[in-house]
C-alpha cells in the first residue's frame, strides 16, 4: 500500500519505518527541514533501540523517503497518517494547532479518495474538526474520510510495540475506511482489533492512558502508607499484581510518571470531562499524587545529607524512562533543578538522555556530565537514582561504595533490596519502604569519608 505520514517525531518515525519494513511504500513528511535532512542520511533525532538499523534498510530499499513537501507525500498515498504533536495548552487542554495545520495543508492536495488517519492522541471529536477543515479547504470534487487509529507504543520498546501490539483500535465511520485499515494491519497483525466509530476510538486512547497513570499513582499512594507502617511496597505490589484482574505492570512505586504522553493526556482527559460537566475528581487526585513524588524524593535527599549546599551529588538517570533519550516532562528535570537551586554540585549520568539535558544545562564548575555511573559516584556525598536503566540494576556496588565520599544512595526507583544495601555498607533510602529506611539511619554517623584515587572515578 502507498502511505504517507505527517510528523516524524517519535510516533511518526516509528510508524513510517515499521510500515516500510513491512513492505509498504511510505513517504514521511515533516515541516522541520533539519529533521528531514538528517533522516535522509538515516540519522534519527532520538534514541530508540533498533531504529537506526530499520531506517537504514528501508532507505536502502527505497521503501521509505522523507520530504518537507506535503504534495509529494499526498499525491500518491491512499492512506495519510497524522502523527504531529498535540502538546498541552496552559489550561490543560490539547493544543491542536499542528493537527489543524496539516489538515489545511492537505485539503487542497486531495485529488482522489484519501483516508486521513489520526494517530496523534487527540480529544474526542477531533476527527469531526479535521473533516470540517477538509470540507472548508478541499476542492469540491475531493473524496476523503477521516479515521482514528490511536497509537499505544511505549518509547524504549516502540518498534516491538508497533509490530506486536496488544490490540489495534480502528475508529472508522464507513465500511470503506474500516476495510482499508483492516487490510493495512490485517496481513501482519493477529492481535485483537477493536473496530468502532471515530469518537469511541479517540476516547479509548485517553481512557487507556488515564488508567495507566491511575495505576501508578495508586501504588504511589499505597507506598506513602507503607512508609509510615514499615511495610515494603514492592511486596505489596507483587501480592496485588499476581491477581490477573489487577496485573503487575505499572505497579512500581517510585518517582511517578513523566514523558510527553501520560501527564499531558491525563490533564487533557480531565479537561474534556470537566468541559462536559462530568466529575473526574478521581483523575485530579491521580495528577496530584504524581506531582508530589519528586518533592518526596527531594525531602529524602535533604534528610540524608542534612545540608545540601556544597555537597556533591551523583545523579543516575535523566531520561523519563529507560531505553529512551526523551527527557520531556522527566521527573529528573525537577530534581536536578531543585538540587542545583539548593547549591549542590551535580554529576549527572544517563546512557542516552544526557545530551538533551545539556541543551538546558550546559556543563559548568558545579554541573558536570559523567561518562559512566562510576564517574558520577566518584567523590559524591550521595548518589540519587532517577531512571530505572538496567545498567543501574547491575552496578558493581562494591566499586561504587569505595568511590563515594559517603555511601548514601537515594533511590527513586526502588532498584535494590534495602537489607542487601545495608549489608553492602550503604545508607539506602528508597520510596515506600520507610521502616527499612529507618533501620539504616543510625549508619549515617558511622560513615567515614572514603579516599578515592582520582583514576578510580573513570570508566
Ligand atoms: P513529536 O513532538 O516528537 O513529533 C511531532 C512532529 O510533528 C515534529 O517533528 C514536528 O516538526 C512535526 N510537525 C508539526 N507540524 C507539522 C506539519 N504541519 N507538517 C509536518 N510535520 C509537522 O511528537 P510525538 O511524541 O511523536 O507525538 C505525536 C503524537 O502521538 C502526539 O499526539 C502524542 O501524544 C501521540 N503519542 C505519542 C507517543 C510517544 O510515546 N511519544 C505514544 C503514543 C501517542
Amino acid at each position: 500500500m502507498r502511505l504517507s505520514v505527517f510528523g516524524v517525531g517519535y510516533v511518526g518515525l516509528i510508524t513510517a519505518a515499521c510500515f516500510a519494513d513491512r513492505g509498504h511504500s511510505v513517504v514521511a513528511v515533516d515541516k522541520d527541514p533539519d529533521v528531514i535532512a538528517r533522516l535522509r542520511r538515516g540519522v534519527p533525532g532520538f534514541y530508540e533501540p533498533g531504529l537506526e538499523e530499520m531506517l537504514a534498510r528501508n532507505l536502502e530499499a527505497s521503501r521509505l523517503t522523507f520530504t518537507t513537501d506535503p504534495e509529494e507525500a499526498v499525491k500518491q498515498s491512499e492512506v495519510v497518517f497524522l502523527c504531529v504533536g498535540t502538546p498541552p495548552r496552559s489550561d490543560g487542554s490539547s493544543d491542536l494547532e499542528q493537527v489543524e495545520e496539516v489538515a489545511r495543508s492537505l485539503a487542497p492536495l486531495l485529488n482522489g479518495y484519501r483516508l486521513i488517519v489520526e494517530k496523534s492522541t487527540v480529544p474526542v471529536n477531533t476527527g469531526r474538526l479535521i473533516e470540517r477543515t477538509l470540507r472548508l479547504f478541499a476542492p469540491a470534487a475531493a473524496s476523503y474520510e477521516v479515521a482514528s487509529n490511536p497509537e499505544f507504543l511505549r518509547e524504549g520498546s516502540a518498534i516491538h510495540d508497533f509490530l506486536h501490539p496488544d490490540r489495534i483500535v480502528i475508529g472508522a465511520d464507513s465500511d470503506r475506511a474500516c476495510a482499508l485499515l483492516l487490510e493495512l494491519y490485517g496481513r501482519d497483525c493477529d492481535c485483537p482489533k477493536v473496530v468502532t466509530d471515530v469518537k469511541t476510538a479517540e476516547l479509548i486512547k485517553h481512557a487507556s492512558n488515564a488508567f495507566l497513570a491511575a495505576k501508578i499513582s495508586f501504588i504511589n499512594m499505597v507506598s506513602n502508607l507503607c512508609e509510615e507502617l514499615g511495610i515494603d511496597v514492592t511486596t505489596v505490589a507483587r501480592g496485588m499484581g499476581l491477581d490477573h484482574r489487577i496485573g503487575g505492570h505499572f505497579l512500581n512505586a517510585g518517582l511517578g510518571f513523566g514523558g510527553s504522553c501520560l501527564p499531558k493526556d491525563l490533564t487533557a482527559f480531565v479537561k474534556i470531562a470537566e468541559d462536559h460537566g462530568v466529575d473526574f475528581t478521581l483523575l485530579r487526585a491521580v495528577e496530584q499524587i504524581n506531582e508530589e513524588r519528586a518533592g518526596r524524593l527531594l525531602r529524602k535527599i535533604d534528610q540524608a545529607l542534612w545540608v545540601v549546599r556544597g555537597k556533591t551529588i551523583g545523579v543516575l538517570g535523566v531520561a523519563f524512562k529507560p531505553e529512551t533519550s526523551d527527557i520531556r516532562n522527566a521527573p529528573s528535570l525537577r530534581i536536578i533543578t531543585q538540587l542545583k537551586k539548593a547549591g549542590a554540585v551535580l554529576k549527572v549520568y544517563d546512557p542516552q538522555g544526557a545530551q538533551n539535558l545539556q541543551r538546558l544545562y550546559p556543563p559548568d564548575p558545579a554541573f558536570a556530565y559523567a561518562a559512566s555511573p562510576y564517574e558520577a559516584a566518584a567523590d559524591a556525598h550521595a548518589l540519587v537514582i532517577v531512571t530505572e536503566w538496567d545498567e543501574f540494576r547491575s552496578l558493581d556496588l562494591g566499586r561504587i561504595r569505595v568511590l563515594m565520599r559517603t555511601p548514601i544512595i537515594v533511590d527513586g526507583r526502588n532498584l535494590f533490596a534495602p537489607d542487601e544495601m545495608l549489608r553492602k555498607g550503604f545508607e539506602y533510602h528508597s520510596l515506600g519502604r520507610g521502616g527499612i529506611d529507618r533501620e539504616t539511619a543510625p549508619l549515617r554517623g558511622l560513615v567515614e569519608p572514603q579516599a578515592a584515587s582520582p583514576a578510580a572515578g573513570r570508566g
